[in-house]
């Protein structure tokens, strides 16, 4: 380090002593933010987490910075700092002129010139920043840069210690084995970002709602000065939540008449200032309707009746479909393809990967029905191809494999018609329950034993029009078997 008193190590040593301390852990980060601040002659300094999905960054400690500056707003990973991302120590010169700089607004009325970032690495992985800000501009030297990879490292040694960082490292495991198989539940929804209190029961209960769907939310996320005086903010407004996968803010509010209208001016007020800004005040009605829009329950019912819980949102459906795609694009290319599926379960899950497949390809179905007892159940095809797949590559496209006495029995078929190659993606793999062994080439989401209804897979010939998949409870099902 280039500091010629030595301060850099003093304070280092200073940070190491309160690292190993046994302070409670939020007053260990906010001292650590306090004397990296002091040492590097900055104005501020935040310590932010990772969000599980590594799309936010949570500030989690700061010292030097107003409230205000604090509730601006979650910061998307990517968009800010990307550099940060990939493990490098990020310097902005100008905040005001840096495409990089996510809350330019913020930061002058913060009077922030210069950001200095370091990423928080484990191992590899990165699962924060720590952040300096200075108020004149500056050219930050290597010293500093050096010393606050020095910090970050410090600090990424304190998280891995915590409790905090354990139920991180839980959600970042089972990110990384999902990415490995494609069969592990997917993360519940921006949890690291969840607050500890709500302002009113109607915003608890609407994000239990949220959560019910796997809907991603943030709460309070970020907050819009409407009004200033002598250049000091003199009003702001703070919407309920943000929906990211919709980007939708959304201000709850009552039935009181004096409260719609207030929050009405606040929000006419809002547009004027940030007109791309989507933003929607909604009572308990209002936002019952506007699930049901996006095709989240019945109108007036809080939830779908019948189903116990939602196990994939449509969301999550969409990124691991795109996913799928995306390897069967790549394992195939320079081949033609026939996918092959079984109707009707399968209909909304071929819709969707095919769109994302980019190779020509055709596509064909069949029909079959089930007879025989339930101790000796059978199979018979009551609408073969219509195209012929002799020296083709054939991909069966499967809802669901469970026992896998249906695979076993349309492969088979499938094969006397001499394909060139025959393989198997399955969106859900209920592969406890399995009888047959069947290969598997691509699946999606490997599930429990359980009844599953939505997203084309029906209970009587119903909920197939859910754009979830969700568990269906098993004392409204007898036998489960449809077609
Ligand atoms: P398998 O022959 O592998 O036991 O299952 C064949 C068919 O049973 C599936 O293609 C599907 O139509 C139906 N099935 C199995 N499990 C479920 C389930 O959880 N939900 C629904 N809706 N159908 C299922």
């Amino acid at each position: 380090m280039d500091n010629p008193d030595n301060s850099y190590s003093q304070a280092f040593k200073q940070i190491a002593k309160t690292a190993n301390s046994s302070l409670p852990f939020k007053r260990v980060l906010t001292s650590i933010a306090k004397s990296t601040a002091k040492a590097l002659k900055a104005a501020g300094c935040s310590i932010m987490l990772l969000n599980a999905q590594k799309e936010y960054l949570d500030i989690v400690a700061a010292h030097g910075l107003s409230d205000l500056y604090l509730r601006k707003g979650a910061l998307n990973a990517h968009r800010s700092l990307p550099d940060i991302l990939e493990g490098k120590v990020v310097a902005i010169f100008d905040v005001s002129q840096d495409k990089r700089a996510q809350y330019p607004e913020a930061a002058e009325m913060e009077r922030i010139s210069s950001i200095l970032g370091a990423p928080l690495l484990q191992k590899t992985e990165v699962v924060g920043e720590v952040r300096i800000y200075t108020q004149e501009p500056r050219h930050f030297s290597q010293g500093d840069k050096d010393f606050l990879a020095a910090v970050a490292n410090m600090l990424a040694i304190t998280l891995e210690k915590t409790e905090l960082y354990q139920l991180l490292e839980a959600e970042h495991r089972k990110k990384i084995t999902k990415q490995r198989n494609l069969t592990e539940a997917p993360e519940l929804p921006a949890s690291s970002l969840r607050p500890s209190s709500f302002g009113h029961p109607s915003e608890e209960e609407f994000a239990r709602l949220l959560d019910f769907y796997r809907i991603e939310w943030l709460y309070e996320p970020r907050s819009f000065p409407l009004a200033w005086q002598n250049s000091k903010v003199a009003e702001m407004f703070t919407p309920d939540f943000y929906l990211p996968e919709l980007d939708l803010y959304i201000e709850l509010t009552t039935i009181k008449q004096s409260l719609i209208t207030e929050k009405n001016r606040k929000l006419r007020r809002l547009k004027q200032l940030h007109p791309e800004i989507n933003i929607k005040l909604l009572n308990k009605n209002d936002y019952l309707r506007l699930l049901a829009k996006y095709g989240y329950g019945p109108l007036g019912e809080t939830k779908v009746q019948g189903i116990d819980r939602v196990l994939f949102s449509h969301t999550q459906i969409e990124r691991q479909t795109k996913a799928l795609a995306e390897r069967i694009s790549h394992d195939y290319v320079g081949h033609q393809l026939v996918l092959v599926g079984i109707l009707k379960g399968v209909i909304c899950f071929m819709a969707d990967l095919m769109q994302h497949i980019s190779l020509p390809l055709t596509l064909d179905f069949m029909a079959i029905s089930y007879y025989g007892s339930n101790a000796e159940p059978a199979v018979k095809i009551t609408k073969d191809l219509d195209t012929t797949i002799a020296g083709l590559d054939v991909l069966m496209v499967e809802d669901i494999v469970d026992t896998g006495m249906t695979l076993n029995y349309v492969l088979d078929h499938l094969r006397s018609h001499k394909p060139a190659s025959l393989h198997v993606c399955t969106l859900l793999d209920k592969r406890v329950r399995r009888l047959v062994d069947v290969s598997l080439d691509y699946i999606g989401f490997e599930i429990p034993d359980e009844f599953v209804v939505g997203y084309g897979l029906d209970y009587h010939g119903e909920y197939r029009n859910l754009p979830f998949i969700g568990a269906l409870n098993p004392e409204l099902v007898q036998e489960g078997r449809g077609k």
